[in-house]
């Protein structure tokens, strides 16, 4: 496993390098914050441990730029910053977790292990699909540059469907997710909150607006979100016949900036 660990104190630096190496690690050592996002731009590494206060650029900026330019390697944020908003700015911006200076290095050793093996898998922590955009810190949702005005149970759909692109999700798989025990699964519930998700997504845009609205989309999508069974292909039910498909097909305009959209729900 290969890190690189992001520290500008020559001593801290050295300590890390010498720990981590004698735990069977190759490790890279940088002090500088531009050339930290340089390396492990041009580096597949393993993880890193990042300092957040550096010369050049600071440790929140080091992950902010990775993360924007798709770099997924696990971070643990290394910092004698412990102040609870450091820790909720760093975690929310992409970090993977955070640990005090000082500290003990057997607990450093232990959180890398287990950031290692979660891998370097995607974790956006804005999610978006075309123009929308989910901020679940903020907790904050936008089309475009308009604010979107969700409820509680509104965002928590929004961000499921986005949080799973490309599959079609059933009543069962968004209640197991968005509803607790205490809904009994008789009334549409479900359907009603997705045309209010709706209502209000396109809502930016103008309702109806063609080209520009997903309505389209979405009326063409939520009929098989909602008919079919978890992990069925996304066709349209088989009952529904060729008159009810090319009824609902979108047209060909904003067609591409939407179908991860229409994937995502
Ligand atoms: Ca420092």
């Amino acid at each position: 496993m290969r890190l690189l660990v992001v520290e500008d104190e020559a001593r801290m630096a050295a300590m890390l390098r010498r720990g981590l190496t004698e735990d069977g690690y190759s490790v890279d050592v940088t002090g500088d914050g531009r050339e930290a996002v340089w390396q492990a731009t041009e580096v597949d590494y393993d993880a890193l441990v990042l300092d957040l206060m550096l010369p050049g650029i600071d440790g929140f900026e080091v992950c902010r730029q990775l993360r924007a330019a798709d770099r997924w390697m696990p971070v643990l944020m290394l910092t004698a910053r412990t102040e609870v908003a450091d820790r909720i700015r760093g975690l929310d911006g992409g970090a993977d977790d955070y640990l005090g200076k000082p500290f003990s290095f057997l607990e450093l050793t232990a959180r890398l292990r287990a950031l290692i093996r979660r891998g370097a898998v995607p974790r956006p922590s804005i999610l978006s699909a075309g123009t929308l955009r989910l901020d679940p810190a903020a907790r904050s949702a936008w089309r475009g540059q308009v604010l979107l005005d969700l409820s509680a149970k509104e965002f928590a759909l929004l961000e499921l469907f986005l949080r799973h692109p490309d599959q079609v999700l059933s009543r069962t798989v968004i209640l197991e997710h968005v509803w607790d025990f205490a809904y009994d699964g008789i009334s549409n519930v479900i359907d009603q909150y997705v045309g209010y998700l709706r209502r209000k997504i396109d809502r930016p845009s103008g309702v109806g607006a063609r080209g520009s609205s997903l309505w389209p989309y979405l009326r063409w999508t939520l009929p098989i979100l909602l008919n079919c069974p978890p992990n069925s292909c996304g066709r349209p039910p088989a009952s529904a016949g060729r008159s009810w498909w090319t009824r609902r097909r979108p047209t060909r305009a904003g067609s591409a900036m939407w179908s991860r959209v229409c994937a995502a729900v």
